[in-house]
């Protein structure tokens, strides 16, 4: 169940709220946002109702709302507003205003990572992505940069402003991306790696989560839970596309679950139509579908050169193609009541 707390109610009283639950025995997770304070009880025990009712009589409990659903935290269930997730550079992720996050698939070395961020930025892009250690199907392609490309990827950041979001594949390297990283990326494959999500739950920066490739809703969701119950409230969900029978296109992009993840939780949605189609000529079409179906930011894969690309070449847009798909998604984005980022974008 979670515990609403009043506008109006005092640190001390939210602590009043938070010492009676610990004292019957169970675990808290509290989530202050702009509107109201929530507090979420973790734990399974029979006094739960008891604990229900001395919670509603409290003057400064606005309401006590028990939570139907597996995950708890994430779940929109009691009225959470929609969560927007800050960066340090001031960007928000989840409000009115829709991102995009562009780059290529793997930092190949400075000068491509360079010239894709500064072109990316150029046609509005908020956020660079690119990943340095990469999850390969085949042990024999490439691995990524490791470190180095971490170092690049600052690098660009510096040169162009944009924060930087990367991917986080071994727990133990949770410090090193994190020094480097102004997002962290559990991709796909990663996404049930249950120790790898505590790690991310104890960092200081937001996770972006990918959707895994054969993931329900609910499995999703539960790893996003994981994050959050862990203290790390930054999390926001990316669909990938799912595997299903189809094999004209690498993954299918699975639309449905933007509007009812919006429905199911507060965290904010992006959606990648590269490697939810991984082809190059039917990303367009589909980020501006994502969009249409409530996303709030895009992530797609550019680079300088796609039929020399390391990885993902398939699904990676030429720059004059990036640059088009930036004037084809903005209409969209503003029919939904949405508007581009880019204006907001860091310095
Ligand atoms: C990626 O973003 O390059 C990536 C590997 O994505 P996913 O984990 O969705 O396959
Ligand atoms: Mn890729």
């Amino acid at each position: 169940m979670i515990v609403v707390i009043r506008r109006d109610a005092t640190p001390d009283q939210t602590q009043a709220v938070v010492d009676k639950i610990k004292a019957m025995g169970y675990g808290v997770n509290v989530s202050k946002g702009e509107e109201r304070t929530i507090v979420g009880v973790i734990g399974v025990h029979d006094n739960k109702d008891v604990l229900a009712a001395q919670l509603s009589g409290l003057p400064f409990v606005e309401r006590v709302v028990p939570i139907s659903k597996s995950y708890k935290l994430v779940a929109r269930e009691g009225g959470h507003a929609d969560g927007v997730v800050r960066l340090r550079n001031g960007v928000e992720i989840g409000g009115i205003a829709v991102h995009v996050i562009a780059g290529p698939c793997t930092v190949e070395g400075r000068a491509m990572l360079l010239e894709t961020a500064k072109h990316v930025k150029a046609c509005g892009a908020t956020l660079l992505r690119g990943g340095a250690y990469k999850p390969s199907t085949s042990p024999y392609s490439f691995q990524g940069m490791g470190k180095d490309g971490l170092e690049i990827l600052a690098e660009a950041r510096d040169v162009t402003g944009l924060p930087v979001i990367t991917e986080v594949m071994d727990p133990r390297d949770v410090p090193t991306v994190e020094r480097f990283a102004d997002v962290l990326q559990i991709g796909a494959r990663n996404m049930q790696n249950f120790n790898l999500l505590k790690e991310v739950s104890k960092a200081r920066l937001p996770v972006m989560l990918k959707r895994g490739l054969s993931a329900t809703i609910e499995e999703w969701l539960l790893a996003a839970e994981y994050i959050y119950a862990g203290g790390n409230h930054n999390v926001i969900l990316c669909e990938r596309g799912i595997r299903t029978f189809e094999p004209a296109t690498r993954n299918t992009l699975d639309l449905n679950a933007v509007p009812l993840v919006k429905e199911l939780t507060h965290l904010p949605v992006i959606v990648d139509p590269s490697h939810g189609t991984g082809r190059w000529n039917l990303v367009t079409p589909m980020a501006r579908a994502g969009l249409a179906a409530g996303a709030d930011g895009l992530m797609i894969e550019v680079h300088p050169n796609p039929s020399e690309a390391l990885k993902d070449g398939f699904e990676s847009l030429t720059f004059d193609r990036f640059a088009s798909l930036m004037a084809a998604i903005r209409p969209i984005a503003e029919a939904v009541g949405r508007r581009m980022a880019a204006a907001e974008a860091a310095v």
